[in-house]
């Protein structure tokens, strides 16, 4: 989503563009995400709520978050840092951060579509949903955090939890009503941001990987097929996987793979709205006529194995709070790398070495930042001047 987005942008300003991905379009954490494009709740991950959490449920694998017990210092030293924010002082910091982008991250979807990329996006409304009135603290105070902040998000409490989602079950007592955000299909969308950046002459090369990025005075690209690509500017958005190529650049910032689950379902009759069930911690969005469920944080590897147990622990919380809904086939089965910074900002901007970008690090919202990152990197690749907002995404902090 996030190179693609800047891609795009770049060639609105004339660039002649060339992605290299070692798999495929949308191959990352851009495929089987929840689809939300939700700048009402793209807030920092890190909040004081974590040390009520508990350590315990940390190490429990079918826990929504979760860290594998083993001895590894640098998976280590990124929770550390990670609880080292989980405070209100930071939260609000981050939140400050994340604001400016937050207000314009959807209109980037409108321009996209207007210039000429193949999709759609749909107005919510999304429901939340819980068990009872103490489960929604939490998400009261977010809202409100954003709000503070902000940003209008208009939500109101339903009379009836089943007004607008008939398949929740009886355990969902108290259900809001979120205005003001969409959702999409993740992966159609950027497919097709990818065939608009085709179609305006851009070349995308799949199947191949980029080794390293140097550069002295021009940027060289080197791939794995023994192939030495020249350029003028080069953008690394290579997700969960940023610091392998931009670490020897200069950006120190840690990114930790925050992987999540995803899998589809068949419905009686179709849902119509996203819902979102936060004491479970899932996000569920209609998708080509069924419905995908898709949740939990695991730091590990992005290259370590799929964990078949983290599905089934998000299906027995999903049949708790739903009905009507086929689990016994389950589709789409999917785990993805969300690309986590320690504090919770994104990397966007210049290395150090030179006319080499990086823009990734968005973590849990990186599909619906994705087309505001693109214009404004490529404004400041272009002209060379960084809009204000994008200082506390600085790559070299
Ligand atoms: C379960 C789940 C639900 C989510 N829900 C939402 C949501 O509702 N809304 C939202 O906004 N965000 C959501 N996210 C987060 C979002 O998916 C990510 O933030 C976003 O996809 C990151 O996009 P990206 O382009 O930076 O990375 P990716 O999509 O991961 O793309 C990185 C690409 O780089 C390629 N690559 C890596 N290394 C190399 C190399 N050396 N050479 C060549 N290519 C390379 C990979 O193949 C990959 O295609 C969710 C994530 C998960 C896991």
């Amino acid at each position: 989503m996030v190179g693609l987005s800047v891609a795009w942008h770049l060639q609105e300003f004339g660039h002649e563009i060339t992605v290299i991905d070692r798999a495929g379009v949308a191959a990352g954490s851009s495929w089987g995400n929840a689809g939300w494009l939700t700048p009402g709740k793209s807030i920092p991950l890190s909040n004081s709520s974590l040390w009520a959490y508990g350590p315990q449920a940390l190490f429990d694998p079918d826990a929504a978050m979760s860290v594998p017990p083993r001895v590894d210092l640098k998976l280590w030293e990124f929770c550390a840092r990670f609880m080292a924010r989980a405070h209100q002082k930071a939260w609000d910091d981050t939140m400050a951060g994340l604001t400016p982008i937050d207000v314009i991250a959807l209109a980037g979807f409108d321009e996209l579509i207007d210039g000429g990329v193949e999709s759609w996006t749909q107005e919510g409304p999304f429901v939340v949903a819980f068990e009872d009135e103490k489960q929604s603290k939490g998400f009261l105070e977010e809202i409100e955090g954003a709000r503070r902040h902000g940003q209008d998000i208009p939500f109101e409490r339903l009379a009836d939890p089943r007004e607008l989602v008939t398949q929740l079950s009886d355990r969902a007592t108290v259900a809001y009503r979120l205005d003001g955000q969409r959702f999409f299909e993740p992966a159609p969308f950027v497919e097709a941001l990818a065939t608009a950046v085709e179609k305006r002459g851009g070349v995308i090369k799949t199947g191949v990987r980029v080794e390293s990025v140097n550069s002295t005075r021009a940027p060289v690209v080197e791939l794995s097929n023994g192939e030495f690509l020249t350029a003028d500017t080069v953008v690394i958005a290579t997700g969960a996987w940023l610091p392998q190529l931009a670490k020897p650049l200069g950006v120190k910032q840690m990114v930790q793979a925050g992987r999540g689950y995803s899998f589809t379902v068949d419905t009686e009759e179709p849902v119509k709205y996203p819902v979102y069930l936060p004491h479970e911690r899932l996000a569920c969005t209609p998708y080509q006529g069924r419905f995908r469920i898709a949740g939990t944080m695991e730091f590990r590897g992005p290259d370590e194995p799929f964990q078949p147990r983290r599905i089934q622990a998000m299906v027995s919380h999903a049949k708790r709070m739903f009905r009507g809904l086929d689990f016994e086939d389950l589709q789409d089965q999917w785990v993805g790398s969300r690309p986590v910074t320690p504090d919770g900002l994104p990397l966007i901007g210049e290395t150090k070495a030179p006319n080499v970008f990086v823009a990734g690090g968005h973590g849990m919202w990186g599909m619906v930042l994705g087309p505001a990152t693109g214009k404004l990197l490529a404004r400041q690749i272009v002209t060379g001047e960084q809009d204000p907002m994008m200082k506390r995404f600085d790559p070299l902090r």
